[in-house]
Formats: C-alpha cells, structure tokens, sequence
C-alpha cells in the first residue's frame, strides 16, 4: 500500500493525485477465520488493527453491516479526555490518550487529533466540589487535570459569558489540557487502511444475523447476510446493538439502549479555541476545523434504537449554549442526527470475556466511548488473543455487575460523555 509522505504528495501532485489506489480492499468473506471482529466502528476496527500487530493474528475479519464508521463513531462530538475519577477509569482513558498521541504516526494516517484543552465548567457548589476532588484524583494518577476560576476559564475560552446573572453561572472549570478532538471519520478510515495492509478482510454490508454454538457451548460462527462464516473466537464491538447480538448467544446483558443526539452550525470563522463541556445542562460544544460549531446534547430519557430523538432535548442545549456564550445566538444549525448508545448501569464499559467460552464483548461506552477508542481497541485486542483480560480491562468486566465491583463513573460526574 502507498504510504502517505511529502514526497507521495509532491509525486501525486504532479500525478492529478491518480495514483493513490483504494484505502482497503473488499474481499469476499471466508468460509473461516481464526478470529472475527463484528462492528466496523473505530473500536471493532481498532481491535482488529492490534490483534494483527501486536499479536501477529491476521487471519481475521471484521463484519459491517452497513459502511465503516456509520454507527456511534461517525456521529460523535470527538471529545477526547482521561480525567475521569477512579483509577480504573483514568488507567483506561489514559492508556488511550496516550496512543491518540501517536497515532497519526502509527497508523501513517492524519487523524487530525487535536489537544486544544477540554474545559468542564461547573455551574453549582456541587461541581466545584466533584470537579476540584477529580482534580485531586487525577493528579495522583499522573492525569493532568487543574483548577480554573471563572475569569481564568474566561482567559482560557475567550467567548465564555461569567456574568454571575444568568441561569447557568460560571463558577470556575476543570481544564484537561491534553484533551481535544480528532476527526472521527479519519479514525475508522485510518485503522481500516493500516489492518487491512496487515492482511484483516473488512466486509462491509455483512450483517450478523445469529451466533453459532457447538455442543460445549462454545462458538462455532456466525451466520451472516453473506454467508456462514466459522471462527472460534468472535469479539462483539456493536454498541448501542450489542444486547440485539449478545442475544443471539443467548445472553442477556445489561445494558439500557438511548438516542443521544448532536448538531453542528453553519461554518464560520475560527472563533472558539477548546472544546467546553456543561456536565450539568448537557450542553457540549467546539468547533470543527471546516468552521462548524459542534455540538452535543445529553441522552433522551426513553429507551429507542430509532437514531433520532426528541427537539426539546436539543432546543434545552441551545438554550444553554446561547446563554454561555451569546454570541452564537443568532448563529443557523445546518445538521442534527442521533446515535443509539448503549449504557450500563455505573455508566462504565465492559471489556472482557463473557460466559460463552470464544466469545468476548466490547461495550457499554455510553455517550463516551469515542475518547477510548485506540485504547479500547488495544486491551479488547490483547484480551481476545489471550484469552484473559489485560490489567488495564480486567476491572471493567460483565462479572462486576454480580459481585457488585462496580466502577460507579456516573455517580462520581453523573455524566460519562
Ligand atoms: C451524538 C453522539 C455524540 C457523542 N459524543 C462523544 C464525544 O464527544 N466523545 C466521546 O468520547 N464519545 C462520544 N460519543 C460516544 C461514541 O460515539 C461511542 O461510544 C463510540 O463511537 C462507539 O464506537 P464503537 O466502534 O463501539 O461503535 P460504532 O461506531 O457504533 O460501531 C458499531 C458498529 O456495529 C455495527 N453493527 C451493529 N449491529 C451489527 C450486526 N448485527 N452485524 C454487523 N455489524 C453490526 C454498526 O453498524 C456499527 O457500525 C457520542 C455518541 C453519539 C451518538
């Protein structure tokens, strides 16, 4: 495959750029595979990328039903963070932050990760005690997270409103400085390109239609739109569908499965230099390299798989936006869409092995998998060429929700995004 450099970009510029050739190739599916990857967003294909490099398995696939990147991971805001407050979490989202640090280079593909600082404002008492104890956290674990007053946050993010008169008063902010974003796309595209040039077969419009066991219980396939495809080891990344497919191995998981929608603006000129987050409203906001303000809501508050969700949850995030920063008051949306994401009940993922000997399960990210997604890939990868969990995955296992180990990010910041 071309490798992408300055020298290809001069050659190819004086080439009408006709000589790229496709980014992957599209194979028919197999009748086996040693190992195969269902979901082609950017944890499936993450995971399918560290299992052929780090642990030499090339003999594998990845099944899409739809297009690369069409799920959870084309639709999100990219906010890419590690402050969490316990230190499984923050060992977790670190572990990644760490590897979207170098992952253009790895991969040979501009993911456009970006660390312009993620600012959490804290609106109540209540936030500036939780945001200043994960401060605290944070520093213990070697996570850079600090303390901003209200006129430093407004030095950091020039077009903060601080007035202390309005409904959401600005009372001081976390500031992660190494957090950001990336470009979502890029991310599925360049973990699809650089596990296919490690031989991974990614077979898209390839849906997972049943889950075949053999006598011991173990798996023995999958039946797909395409065809039956034998493998004994299958690793389930589907998000907000994991508890569709996890049914048809007979498990019933738990998870919840809610809409949870964003919008970006009519482009404009660069005017918002980090990415703010609102835990309180649920209003999230920065702003795309093509100009886009983007921005995301909290999740409805119903289940649904219906990827859209309801207006009043997005005109209350406007409401919001417009009063912190009321500049963009008379600014146009241009898009809105919805996602389904899957949510546990500490609102924590599971990584990790399931009772169903061969089969292994990459879920429950919530409204924040997208921030995970090299370093979840990394730990799902080691766990299914293994057979046992890496250090960093073995807390966040299905078995917590039975012994009651649980990892409870949602009461520690009543938001996971
Ligand atoms: C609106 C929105 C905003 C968000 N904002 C952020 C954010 O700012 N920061 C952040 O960290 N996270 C965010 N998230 C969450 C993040 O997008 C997800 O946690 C992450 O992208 C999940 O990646 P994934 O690869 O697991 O899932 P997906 O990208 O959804 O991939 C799963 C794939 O599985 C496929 N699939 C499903 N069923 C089958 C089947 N039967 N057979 C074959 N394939 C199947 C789907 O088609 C899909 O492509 C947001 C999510 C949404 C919806």
């Amino acid at each position: 495959m071309r490798r992408f450099s300055l020298a290809s970009l001069v050659s190819e510029a004086f080439n009408a750029h006709q000589g790229w050739g496709r980014q992957w190739r599209s194979p028919e599916p197999k009748a086996s595979y040693q190992a195969v990857i269902v979901g082609g967003g950017g944890h499936g294909l993450a995971a399918a990328y560290y299992l052929a490099k780090e642990h030499g398995l090339r003999d594998i696939a990845v099944v899409e039903r739809g297009w690369l990147g069409g799920g959870n991971t084309g639709r999100n805001t990219t906010i890419i963070r590690s402050n969490y407050l316990f230190d499984e979490s923050a060992a977790l989202y670190d572990h990644a932050v760490k590897l979207w640090e170098g992952l253009s280079a790895d991969l040979n593909y501009n993911v456009m990760f970006s660390q312009r600082g993620v600012l959490m404002l804290a609106h109540n008492t209540h936030d500036v005690q939780s945001f200043k104890r994960h401060v605290y956290a944070n520093r213990l674990n070697g996570v850079d997270n600090e303390w901003l007053s209200a006129e430093e946050a407004k030095e950091f993010c020039p077009p903060l409103n601080i007035s202390p008169d309005i409904r959401y008063p600005v009372l001081g902010a976390a500031l992660q400085r190494r957090g950001g974003v990336a470009r979502h796309d890029a991310v599925a595209w360049g973990y699809a390109r650089a596990a296919d040039a490690l031989g991974v077969d990614i077979i898209q419009n390839c849906e997972v239609k049943a889950i075949n066991r053999g006598p011991d219980g173990a798996v023995t396939g999958l039946e797909t739109s395409r065809g039956t495809i034998a493998t004994r080891k299958i690793g389930v990344s589907t998000a907000g569908h994991t508890s569709v497919v996890m049914a048809m191995a007979g498990l019933r998981m738990p998870l919840e499965s809610f809409p949870l929608q964003a919008l970006v603006s009519e482009p404009v000129k660069p005017v918002f230099p980090c990415v703010v987050m609102s835990n309180a409203v649920h209003a999230y906001i920065s702003q795309s390299d093509k100009g886009e303000l983007v921005i995301g809501a909290g999740t409805d508050q119903y289940v649904s798989y219906s990827q859209q969700g309801g207006l009043h949850i997005t005109t209350h995030t406007l409401d919001a936006i417009c009063e912190l920063f009321p500049q963009f008051s008379r600014m146009r949306m241009l898009r809105s869409w919805g996602g389904i994401v899957d949510v546990t009940p500490d609102r924590s993922p599971i990584i990790g092995k399931t009772p169903v000997p061969g089969l292994y399960v990459n879920c429950g990210w919530g409204t924040g998998g997208f921030k995970a997604t090299p370093g979840s890939g990394n730990v799902f990868a080691w766990t299914i060429a293994k057979d046992e969990p890496h250090r960093i995955n073995a807390p966040f296992s299905l078995d917590r929700f039975r012994t009651g180990y649980l990892i409870d990010e949602a009461a520690a910041a009543a938001v996971a995004h």
